[in-house]
């Protein structure tokens, strides 16, 4: 079976090229045929069967997501059940509510998570870090790669919990949507775009053309 499936990566701004190159060998991995793609305009997220919206900082990124007219775009295909997945600035644009920073820089997050983030979780005095987290999707422990990273510090019943560090909330799915405060694109590790894949190639409502051979 050959799918003839386009996945985006948000490349506005951030660590794009990391996502690009996970997805692919995630794909190859799993011997299937599907295109991922670098979104910086208007138009392509609505051919997309699977959304990332990568690390970089979360303000610029939410002013270009606006600006481009790529944030409504987002928004809908979250609407569509379109698999989505956020790291880092990623999990702070997918927010509904930010923290006293998101406000005083007027931040537009998507609001398509009901989460409550803190833009610098852990402080600055630890910009970066790794640790090795338990991940409820995963069945033995993801070194999770932090930098300048954010957190969950609440969220609606609708979020389910995949993994807390320091009694704040690091990894979180809703629906179809997934959000992880560390960067998974950082390692060789590719057990959660795999998962993120899983979720893209279960989802029947997206729009592809399916072939087999
Ligand atoms: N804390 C950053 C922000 O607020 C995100 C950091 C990252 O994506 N590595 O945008």
């Amino acid at each position: 079976m050959v799918f003839f499936m386009k996945i985006g990566v948000i490349a506005i701004q951030g660590a794009v090229s990391e996502h690009v190159d996970a997805l692919r060998r995630a794909l190859a991995e799993r011997g299937v045929d599907a295109e991922v793609v670098a979104i910086k305009h208007k138009g392509i997220v609505p051919k997309c069967g699977g959304i990332v919206i990568p690390g970089g900082e979360s303000t610029t990124l939410c002013r270009l997501l606006a600006r481009e007219g790529i944030a409504q775009e987002v928004k809908d295909a979250a609407t569509r059940g379109i698999p989505i997945l956020g790291t880092c600035a990623g999990l702070i644009v997918l927010a509904k509510e930010g923290d006293k920073q998101v406000e005083k820089t007027s931040q537009e997050l998507l609001a398509i998570m009901d989460t409550k983030v803190n833009r610098n979780a852990f402080g600055r005095q630890r910009d970066s870090f790794e640790a090795e987290l338990k991940v409820k999707i995963l069945d033995s422990p993801f070194t999770g790669i932090f930098i300048r990273a954010p957190g969950i510090v609440s969220c609606g019943p609708g979020v389910r919990v995949l993994s807390k560090l320091e009694d704040l909330i690091i990894a979180a799915e809703q629906g179809n949507v997934l959000a992880l405060a560390f960067h998974p694109e950082l390692t060789g590790d590719l057990r959660i775009h795999q998962y993120f894949l899983d979720k893209i190639f279960k989802n029947t409502s997206n729009d592809r053309e399916t072939t087999t051979i």
